[in-house]
């Protein structure tokens, strides 16, 4: 990201210096494509597209009177230019932003302005392939709430388990022996695992997808974020160029050294095509130390080693050499700026012969479901119970 002016300045000084025909040769600046927000009362996120890396530099600036101008939230990319279809004000009125404004504001540099009504914090950060910056705003949410007078004659709501199954429409995810794909496997998984969840348990399921669909990785996790989820569980089928790997393993965010990590996360990150893959690890390492901070860190780690425990308990007795490739992290992008504990479960591999082959049992997926389940339904009765009362 900082390399970005740097070439492009270098590149225009070269060309500048060769012909003036050059200049039609110039690579074009990066556009800025799309805004998409999603916004219940006390949360919004909002995406902004991009067609290639650049910098980008944000920061609040206090409402001005004078000028009859609100307090916002002022980010900058460049070199960028705007799109032509981004000109004009994209209404909000959420509770916690008025408006998203864009601009031209230098040659080099596209403005995009948030108006912000009243907002507690807001946290930023990019993705990769395409290029998009989130940023994700909160609002003081207990004044709200306490507002509501209906909210508190209310009986406890119970606990919302929103379940991700990995890929989806174009993006099919690995694919594993005799063409079995990832998108299909873990839908397959996902709806018995919710259909267990909400029959033998007092829970609401939720799925970030029900069909082959593509969902975007910032959307599943702002749909949990929305829905106020109090688990997020992110289910995919794993692959590997070694046909002999093989085994489950179970992943929470944090940042890694470990390659195969980072490789698969690369992978799990739409990535993969790239021939030098942005380092995620170091960009993510800020809301990582903000998610410890919250404790929100610690809920995944045990979540993740109660699935890890469970699946094991229950895929050995279809597998039973299954190897339990343990709890580990990574950084993947689906679990970025979740508000409640989540983790991502790699199943088993789709590209190791005995298990590629199970998987396409219903009896494995079923095994898988269940272990699941299992884990889940120890982690509610255990441990969100304690967490709550801290
Ligand atoms: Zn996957």
């Amino acid at each position: 990201m900082v390399g970005g002016v740097f070439r492009w300045g270098l590149g225009a000084v070269l060309l500048a210096s060769v012909a003036p025909f050059a200049f039609a040769l110039s690579p074009p600046r990066p556009a800025l494509e799309e805004i998409r927000h999603t916004s219940v009362p006390d949360y919004t996120r909002v995406i902004i597209t991009l067609s290639a890396q650049a910098d980008y530099n944000h920061f609040q600036v206090a409402a001005d009177r004078a000028h009859d101008r609100p307090d916002r939230i002022v980010i900058d990319f460049s070199p960028t230019r705007l799109a032509p279809n981004l000109r004009e004000p994209i209404p909000v009125h959420d509770g916690l932003l008025k408006r998203i404004r864009t601009g031209q504001f230098s040659p080099t540099t596209a403005r995009v302005v948030l108006d912000l009504e009243q907002i507690e914090s807001y946290t930023a950060f990019p993705l990769y392939s395409p290029y998009r910056l989130i940023i994700d705003v909160k609002g003081k949410s207990k004044e709200t709430e306490v507002d509501q007078p209906s909210e508190q004659a209310e009986a406890p709501q119970p606990y919302r388990i929103m379940i991700d199954p990995g890929h989806g429409g174009r993006d099919p995810g690995a694919i594993g022996v005799g063409g079995l794909k990832e998108k299909t496997v873990v839908l397959a998984i996902s709806k018995r695992l919710g259909k267990k969840l909400e029959s033998r348990l007092p829970v609401k399921v939720l799925y970030t997808r029900e069909k082959d669909v593509f969902v975007p990785l910032e959307e599943r996790t702002a749909q949990a974020n929305a829905m106020k989820a109090d688990l997020f569980i992110s289910i995919h089928a794993n692959a590997s160029e070694n046909p002999h790997l093989q085994g489950v393993e179970t992943y929470h965010l944090n940042n890694t050294d470990d390659r195969a990590t980072i490789r698969l996360a690369n992978f799990e990150n739409g990535l993969q095509h790239l021939r030098q893959p942005p380092q995620v690890g170091s960009e993510l390492s800020e809301i990582v130390s903000d998610m410890i901070h919250n404790d929100k860190l610690e809920g995944s780690v045990i979540l993740a080693h109660v699935l890890q425990s469970s699946m094991m308990t229950q895929v050995t007795r279809r597998h039973t050499r299954a190897r339990n490739l343990g709890v580990k992290k990574g950084p993947f992008y689906v679990l970025v700026g979740a508000e409640m504990p989540c983790v991502l479960a790699e199943v088993s591999f789709l590209t190791h012969r005995v298990q590629g082959q199970l998987l396409r049992s219903s009896a494995y997926r079923e095994a898988i479901a269940e272990g699941l389940f299992q884990g889940i339904a120890r982690f509610i009765k255990e441990e969100l119970p304690r967490m709550e009362s801290l």
